[in-house]
Order: structure tokens, then C-alpha cells, then sequence
């Protein structure tokens, strides 16, 4: 069982906690380290480049002071379309109501204006308009030149600035405003690890942003979070084009019928896997839990599920950000997960994929595959490996060894990538020139952690000879 350095069972299942404020101060952010948090992520919609300034220095600040490596991922707004104000901040909608949207910013009681101004022109008749989360919505019943009305047929109460979602309409937006390409371009200059692209629909949206990045000389990687139809239409070149994937079901559960969630979830998830690309599983997975403290059968269930249809990753939004008990909530999915993560203690490695290329040479994903081999024959505690890009730590997490791996490198944006990696413990501050003075410094740390003991087998995967960076050779070191 992988051990933080609070003694605490961390599970293998990686958890993505979103910041706001229940707990952006430091003090906040080291309860949520303890409690299981392993990626933070900055939503670009909710503030301002200075706000996320100070949480990453905050978080940052919490890495150093409890020894961790702790990624970060910023999540673009995107072409995400809101109400604009409404008189008096709400309407109820009643059923077979008429409401009118109509350009501008200048909204009346049955008036409604949006962030999007082309809206008008890119409605049809008979188009569905879902508000409020997907809890009203309306039909387009007719159209002007300035106007498109709608009648509503499920009523509800909407509120100023809530989402405004349209399934099947296909929208003009360009995948990146001016404030998304201002963002990507601070996350790129201030070593952000994951940058979250909202309702992409095309494999060029994500080439785009990679671009970008690059051109300010990011690290950082592009996690496509898949929210719409059109994205689930294009889903393979997507991922093949994306480093990572967000399976954002808030979004994504307006878009498409709901009812299809569960088994989308499962299609997005078995073919990030057969790509080998980390899938982060996102939104109300313990949302009763922004106000209690414990979450509900279904919730426990959901989290379970997620992780046992192959999710890397597990994501608390509400829960952390604006919820009463954002470390409970941390302390309750690790729990789910170390719980669930029991189902694999028998797994043999997965073999590598039918499109897991992931840069790796032949010799490479053989020595990784029969290292997780090794490591559940000799029911090992640890697989030890140095990785300097994170590829060959990124290939032992798609095998799901029960046994976890420690990643070493010598590159602090590497170690901090190895935190979405399921199953991977990035230690900082170990040598990484030399194997046996390597194996030796895990094991003091793994002795002093007390997650090793004397007769313990601990698998390196290793290298042998002249070409740098490759992986050629299994060692199976004894704890004396
Ligand atoms: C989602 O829609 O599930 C999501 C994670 O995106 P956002 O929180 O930006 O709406």
C-alpha cells in the first residue's frame, strides 16, 4: 500500500482537487496534500491570471513544505456560452412560457442575452436550449433577425451567468478567446503541468493549444475535456491529439442525454486506454459532500466505478472548491479508492496497447511489461524506475500493477507530470545517475516511510549500456 510522508494510505487512483475558496490558503491546500490530493486545478472560468497566480504560489509553497511533487492543471473557460444578468438576478421559467434571446446585454423579464453574441444567428427552429444545468429547458420556436424565442418545456428557475448549453447545435466559436489564449499563455511561462481545453469538438482545437503552449516555451500538457457531441463524434483523433482527457460530465450530461452517460463514460475511458492516455473523471462524483460529511451509497459507488472502469484519475470540483468539508471529501475518495483499487491485487500487467506507441522503444515496453510480471510473481512492495520524460513511468501505470511505482527524474516538471500517473509515487530529490546508489536511496526512504521492511523485494527498471535514457534491464533488489 503506497505511503505518504504523513504515514497516511494514499491510493493509487489519482485525485484531482479543484481550488476555490474553501481552500486555496496554504494551510488549506497542506490538509488536502495529507488527506490524498495529488493535482490541483485552477479553473480559469472562476478567476482572475492574478488570483491563479497566488494559488500557484500557495501551491507551490505546499509542495516544498510537505515534500511532494504536487501537478497542476488549468482548466480553459473555453467557448462556454452563460445568461447574461437577469432582472432582479433570477426567473422562474413556468412550462409553455415564452422567452425571447435577443443580442445585446440588455435583458427584461422575458428577455434573456447571453455571453455569445452570434447566438441568434446560429439557432434553428426546433433547436433545444438547456439552462440552469440541464434542469430547464426550452425549444426555439421562432426566429428574427435580432431575436430567436423559445417556449419552455421544462420549467424551472434559472439564475444570472449559468451555463447555457445547446445539444446538436454546432457553433462558430473558435475553440480559444482572446482570455483562453491570455491564460494558456501564463500557464506556459509559469510551468503549469496540464492545461484543460473546454468543449473541444476537433482534433485541431487541441494541435492548436499545444501550439500555443509552445510558442512560450510550456511544458505543459493538453488534457481535451470531452464535453459535447461533436467530441464524442471525433473522439479517437482527439485523444490521439491530446495527451489526456477529461471525461467532464457537468457539460457533457446537458449535451447528450443523460441517460447515455454511464456507457459514454465507459466508451471515452476504454479508448484513452487502448491510446494509452492518462482519463480524468470529473464532476459531482461526491457532490453531496459539499454539504455533508459523509457521501451518499451512490456517490462511493460512482467513484468506484470510475476506477474499475479504468479512470486514472478521480475529480472533487464543488467538493474542494466552495463545499463545507473539502479535506473530508479528499480524506473520503482516497478511502473509496484504496477500497476498490483491492480488485486489482491480482491483476497481471495489461499489455501494452493496440496504439500505445507513447514513443517507447520495443525493448523498452518489453522490460516495463515484464517488470510488472516480476513485481506480481514476487508479490514486490515497490517498482523503482528513473524517467526523465515520465514516458516509461506513464507505460508501468497503463499496466495497472497492484505493486505501485516510485518515479524518480531529474526534471521537476517530469516528477510533477508522474502526479495524474495511476499507481505512480513521484519522489523528488532522489540521484538518478546511477541504479544501485538510486535502489539504495529508495530503499532508506521506503524503510524510513515504513512502507518497506527487511525481506522486501523492490523491482528496478533499469538501464545497461551506452544509449541514454533507455530502459533495457529488470533488477530485483532483496531489503536486507
Ligand atoms: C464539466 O463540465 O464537467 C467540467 C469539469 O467543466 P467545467 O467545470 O469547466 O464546467
Amino acid at each position: 500500500m503506497p505511503i505518504d510522508s504523513n504515514n497516511m494510505p494514499r491510493a493509487r487512483t489519482k485525485i484531482v482537487a479543484t481550488v476555490g475558496p474553501a481552500c486555496r490558503s496554504p494551510d488549506q491546500l497542506a490538509e488536502l496534500v495529507a488527506a490524498g490530493a495529488d493535482v490541483f486545478r485552477l479553473n480559469a472560468a472562476h478567476a482572475t491570471i492574478d488570483e491563479h497566480a497566488e494559488t500557484l504560489a500557495a501551491i507551490r509553497q505546499t509542495s516544498a513544505r510537505t515534500s511532494r511533487p504536487l501537478g497542476v492543471l488549468l482548466d480553459l473557460a473555453g467557448p462556454k456560452i452563460r445568461l447574461g444578468d437577469l432582472p432582479g438576478d433570477e426567473i422562474e421559467c413556468a412550462l409553455h412560457a415564452e422567452f425571447r434571446f435577443a443580442r445585446g446585454s440588455a435583458a427584461g423579464p422575458q428577455v434573456l442575452t447571453t455571453s455569445y453574441e452570434p447566438l441568434v444567428d446560429e439557432l434553428e427552429i426546433g433547436n433545444r436550449v438547456m439552462l440552469a444545468d440541464g434542469t430547464v429547458a426550452m425549444t426555439v420556436t421562432d426566429k428574427g433577425p435580432d431575436y430567436a424565442t423559445c417556449r419552455v418545456t421544462q420549467a424551472g428557475l434559472i439564475r444570472s451567468r449559468q451555463g447555457v448549453n445547446l445539444p446538436g447545435v454546432k457553433l462558430s466559436a473558435p475553440a480559444m478567446d482572446d482570455d483562453d489564449r491570455a491564460a494558456a499563455r501564463w500557464a506556459a511561462e509559469n510551468g503549469v503541468d496540464y492545461v484543460g481545453l473546454s468543449f473541444v469538438r476537433d482534433p485541431q482545437d487541441v494541435r492548436e493549444l499545444r501550439t500555443l503552449l509552445g510558442e512560450h516555451s510550456g511544458v505543459a500538457r493538453v488534457i481535451a475535456k470531452v464535453e459535447k457531441q461533436e467530441a464524442l463524434d471525433r473522439l479517437e483523433e482527439i485523444i490521439t491529439a491530446a495527451d489526456g482527457v477529461m471525461v467532464a460530465r457537468g457539460d457533457l450530461g446537458v449535451e447528450i442525454d443523460v441517460a447515455k452517460m454511464p456507457v459514454v463514460q465507459k466508451q471515452i475511458v476504454a479508448t484513452c486506454r487502448r491510446h494509452h492516455k492518462p482519463v480524468i473523471i470529473a464532476t459531482q462524483m461526491l457532490d453531496s459532500m459539499q454539504h455533508a460529511r459523509r457521501p451518499t451509497r451512490a456517490e462511493a459507488t460512482d467513484v468506484a466505478n470510475a476506477i474499475l472502469d479504468g479512470g486514472d484519475a478521480c475529480m472533487l470540483s464543488g467538493e474542494t472548491a466552495i463545499g463545507k468539508y473539502p479535506r473530508h471529501a479528499v480524506a473520503v475518495m482516497n478511502s473509496i479508492a484504496l477500497a476498490t483499487e483491492e480488485m486489482f491485487r491480482d491483476n497481471v500487467p495489461i499489455r501494452p496497447g493496440e496504439f500505445a506507441s507513447d514513443g517507447l522503444r520495443p525493448i523498452t515496453s518489453a522490460v516495463v511489461y515484464g517488470a510488472g510480471h516480476v513485481a506480481a510473481e514476487l508479490d514486490a512492495r515497490l517498482i523503482v524506475v528513473a524517467s526523465h520524460t515520465g514516458a516509461t513511468a506513464l507505460a508501468l501505470s497503463m499496466q495497472r500493477n497492484y505493486v505501485p511505482t516510485v518515479g524518480i527524474s531529474d526534471v521537476a516538471e517530469t516528477l510533477r507530470r508522474m502526479c495524474l500517473y495511476w499507481g505512480v509515487i513521484p519522489l523528488a530529490g532522489m540521484p538518478t545517475g546511477n541504479d544501485q546508489e538510486m535502489l539504495e536511496a529508495v530503499t532508506t526512504w521506503g524503510v524510513e516511510q515504513g512502507t518497506l521492511r527487511p525481506g522486501d523485494d523492490v523491482v528496478l527498471v533499469g538501464g545497461i549500456g551506452s544509449r541514454s535514457g533507455s530502459h533495457n534491464q529488470v533488477v530485483v533488489h532483496h531489503v536486507p
